[in-house]
This record gives structure tokens, C-alpha cells and sequence, in this order.
């Protein structure tokens, strides 16, 4: 027992310092005044806790896997070494590709974008960005007088490279980002074409908030003797958000979701489905009950998927309705509420759907909604946390339904057997209100 103390200690001790920002600065990190600068001007006074560990690493050129998920800082803890590097590296005259970032999703490329964007604005380094779902065009028409970095998604990248847009024959760092969601959507084949078309040797970062056996492989592939950075660990998502889940009958679902956003007059909330029609019903629902709402899913197309986000964060829109991959690497900052109004039939999702809320040190709030056909999918997320998701009534909505005969399929992805470690927390009996000493560290 004491020893898992011991083994939670430094990184408790880390976020601490983090939050209380007290810990190192950027400047200590190694990087130059131009960043520097352009990470002040984010308004950032202390590095979060992987920008520490991963930006030394990367500026003394090293392979790095990292487990970080969205919400913890790691675009910065990639950008800005990369940028350092390119910068220390460039030649005069033509500008080849020299850094390649890969993501899993249109939203999550054009966040990093703006992330490169933002913190190269001082420096003489060109960047794009490659999605589908879009007109190619511009895309090819940024790529024609040269950039120094591209960020993109696996299937427009190779669609780009088949026309000649783009070579990677001078790549010569490689970021894998959001690696797991990458393979859980099928572009290893893909990603392995990319890896094809660039030089052997290059420097090698990725990034992933679960390690399966298939990222494993993907690593050891890829890496060369990889550092191994853990800032954030998987579970420890919860540190900062409150976890409440409340039974109630599905056909009440959406009446006690207006409650929930009406009585706390909620501004911003974040609510996930499993599927695309329940986003869009349930959107419509609350737009019918006065509350401004967007549904965003891999049906909707590129201009409405943005638009939806940008009302969202402008505050336009107040509630933003979203499946799993539509939300997968959203950026929003400072989220103050996240409902589970179906919960995940993958107990990993959990984590990444919490991971919306709390982010970069704020706090926040999760909340599920469960019906008596997803007591199932509790199991497996109180599993996974390890720790007990203790459900409440509320009068008025106490549940009567019993389970029915379809009841929807828990989906373990063969993640779950593929973990070398999980969560056995001795706390786990514990109330949600425990979810700061019920944290596990995933070890890889
Ligand atoms: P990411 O995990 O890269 O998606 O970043 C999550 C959020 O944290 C983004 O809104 C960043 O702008 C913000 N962020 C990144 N680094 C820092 C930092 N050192 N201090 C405060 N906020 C940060």
C-alpha cells in the first residue's frame, strides 16, 4: 500500500505545482525567445506538466511516446520543440516538408494548426493544414510556394501526395497524434503508406491516451528507442472533474437533460450519444425547449461541423451535441459541464468524454445519465476508473423501466485485454466524491 502511494506521489506532486503555478518556466525548458514570447502572448506562465517532461526531450532530438489525451497541454509539448528545431535547421531557398503531423480528425488537425500558427508567429516558419471533406484547392494552392509543416489527416494527405501536391521525401520529424483514435478509425493501413514515403531516418513522436497492443506494435515500429514520457495518465482525467450519475428511464432522458441545464442555467454544456440520430433528436428537442443547441457528427458536413463549434465557443450556441468521434479532440477551453446522455459502450470513451471538462487545470463537471440498460457500461468504466460511479434518483424522475430484450452490446475494442495494468484501487468502494484518492496509474 505504501509503495502505491510512493508510486502516485510525484506525478500528484507535479499537478500540484502545475495548478498552483509554481513550477519551472518556459524559458528553463530550453526554448528560444521567439517562442517564448509567442507562449506569453497565449497568455501561458507555467509549462503543464508534459510540456515539461516532453519539450527537453524532443529539442535533444529523441523519439518520445507520450501518453497525454487532449486537455493536458501536449500540442504545445510537441509544437513548440518542432518549431525550435526547424527553426535552428532551416536552409535558405526552397522549403521543404520537414514536419509532419498526423491526427485522427478534421477538428483536431485544424486545432494543432492553430496551435502552430499561433506559436510560430514570430519565428519564419510556414504551415497547413490537409483535411477532407473540403474543396482540395487551397489546400494545394498553401502547399505550392512551400511549408515547413503540415498537420493532417491521414486520407486527404495521401489523396494530396497522389497529385503531386506534396512530397515527404524531406520529413524530418514525424508527430503521431491521438495515435489510439487513429487506429480505432482505421487508418493504420494509411498511416503505414505515409511512413513509406519518408526518409528512414527521422525523429519519431507519438502521442496516445491508451496503450493497446496494437499502438504498442504501431510504437515499436516507428520509435527508435523511445523516451517514455507520462505527464497525465489516463484515469487522472478525473483529478480536477466531479463525477455524478443519476438513474433515470430513457424515454425521461431528454426532460431531465432541460432540467438539468435549466435549474443550474448552464451556459456551455457538452453532451455526448452513442449515435448520430439520438445527437440530432435530442438537439432538436432542446431547441424546441428554448435552449440554443448544435448536433455535430460524422454525417454533418465540414462547414456545419465548424460552425457548430464556433458557435459553441463564441457562446451562441449554448448546448453542443456530439458522438464520439465528432468530439474527439475538440478544443474547448474552461468547459464547464459535460453530460453523458447515453453512456459509452467502450469504457475508454468515458475518459475521453470526461476529458472535455477540467482542462488545463480548470475544474468541471460530468455527468451521466444511466438507464437500466447501461448499468452494464457502469461496470466496465467503474473497472477501468477504479472507482464506484454511485448513481442518484432525482423525485420526479425515478426509474421504473425494466431492462429490455435488445439491450445495446458492451464494445471492449480488445482494449481492455490488452492493458498491461489496471486500475485495482483498494478505494474502489468508495463515493464519486473520492475520485481524487481512487486514481490509478496506468503503467506501461
Ligand atoms: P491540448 O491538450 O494541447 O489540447 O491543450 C489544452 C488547452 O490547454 C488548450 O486550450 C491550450 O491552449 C491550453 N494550454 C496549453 N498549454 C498551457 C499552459 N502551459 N498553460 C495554460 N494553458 C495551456
Amino acid at each position: 500500500m505504501f509503495k502505491f502511494y510512493l508510486q502516485l506521489l510525484p506525478n500528484k506532486i507535479t499537478l500540484l505545482l502545475w495548478y498552483t503555478n509554481y513550477y519551472m518556466s518556459f524559458k528553463s525548458l530550453g526554448l528560444i525567445p521567439e517562442l517564448l514570447k509567442a507562449v506569453k502572448k497565449q497568455g501561458y506562465t507555467t509549462p503543464s506538466p508534459i510540456q515539461e517532461k516532453a519539450i527537453p526531450r524532443v529539442l535533444e532530438r529523441k523519439d518520445v511516446l507520450a501518453s497525454a489525451q487532449t486537455g493536458t497541454g501536449k500540442t504545445a509539448g510537441f509544437t513548440l520543440p518542432i518549431l525550435q528545431i526547424l527553426h535552428q535547421t532551416k536552409k535558405e531557398g526552397r522549403r521543404p516538408v520537414r514536419a509532419l503531423v498526423l491526427t485522427p480528425t478534421r477538428e483536431l488537425a485544424a486545432q494543432v494548426h492553430k496551435n502552430v500558427v499561433d506559436y510560430s508567429q514570430y519565428l519564419n516558419i510556414k504551415s497547413t493544414v490537409i483535411f477532407g471533406g473540403v474543396n482540395a484547392k487551397p489546400q494545394i494552392k498553401s502547399l505550392k510556394y512551400g511549408v515547413d509543416v503540415v498537420v493532417a489527416t491521414p486520407g486527404r494527405l495521401l489523396d494530396l501526395i497522389d497529385q503531386r501536391a506534396l512530397s515527404l521525401k524531406r520529413v524530418d520529424i514525424l508527430v503521431l497524434d491521438e495515435a489510439d483514435r487513429m487506429l480505432d478509425m482505421g487508418f493504420l493501413r494509411d498511416i503505414k503508406k505515409i511512413i513509406a514515403l519518408m526518409p528512414k531516418r527521422r525523429q519519431n513522436l507519438l502521442f496516445s491516451a491508451t496503450f493497446s497492443k496494437e499502438i504498442k506494435k504501431l510504437a515499436e515500429g516507428i520509435l527508435y528507442r523511445p523516451v517514455l514520457v507520462e505527464a497525465a495518465p489516463e484515469n487522472s482525467t478525473a483529478e480536477m472533474v466531479e463525477q455524478k450519475a443519476y438513474r433515470v428511464d430513457k424515454a425521461n432522458k431528454i426532460e431531465f437533460t432541460i432540467k438539468l441545464i435549466s435549474d443550474g442555467n448552464w451556459k456551455q454544456v457538452l453532451i455526448f450519444t452513442r449515435t448520430k440520430h439520438r445527437a440530432n433528436r435530442l438537439s432538436e428537442k432542446l431547441v424546441k425547449a428554448g435552449i440554443s443547441s448544435a448536433a455535430i457528427h460524422g454525417n454533418k458536413s465540414q462547414g456545419a461541423r465548424t460552425k457548430a463549434l464556433s458557435g459553441f465557443k463564441s457562446g451562441a450556441v449554448r448546448v453542443l451535441v456530439a458522438t464520439d468521434i465528432a468530439a474527439r479532440g475538440l478544443d474547448i477551453p474552461l468547459l464547464p459541464h459535460v453530460i453523458n446522455f447515453e453512456l459509452p459502450n467502450v469504457p475508454e470513451d468515458y475518459v475521453h468524454r470526461i476529458g472535455r471538462t477540467g482542462r488545463a487545470g480548470a475544474s468541471g463537471e460530468a455527468i451521466s445519465l444511466v438507464d437500466i440498460d447501461e448499468v452494464e457500461y457502469v461496470k466496465g468504466i467503474e473497472k477501468l476508473l477504479g472507482q464506484k460511479l454511485e448513481a442518484e434518483v432525482v423525485e420526479g424522475f425515478e426509474p421504473t423501466a425494466k431492462p429490455s430484450e435488445n439491450k445495446p452490446k458492451q464494445n471492449n475494442r480488445n482494449r481492455n485485454k490488452s492493458r498491461n495494468s489496471k486500475p485495482k484501487n483498494s478505494n474502489s468502494g468508495g463515493s464519486n466524491k473520492n475520485r481524487r484518492n481512487n486514481n490509478r496509474r496506468r503503467r506501461r
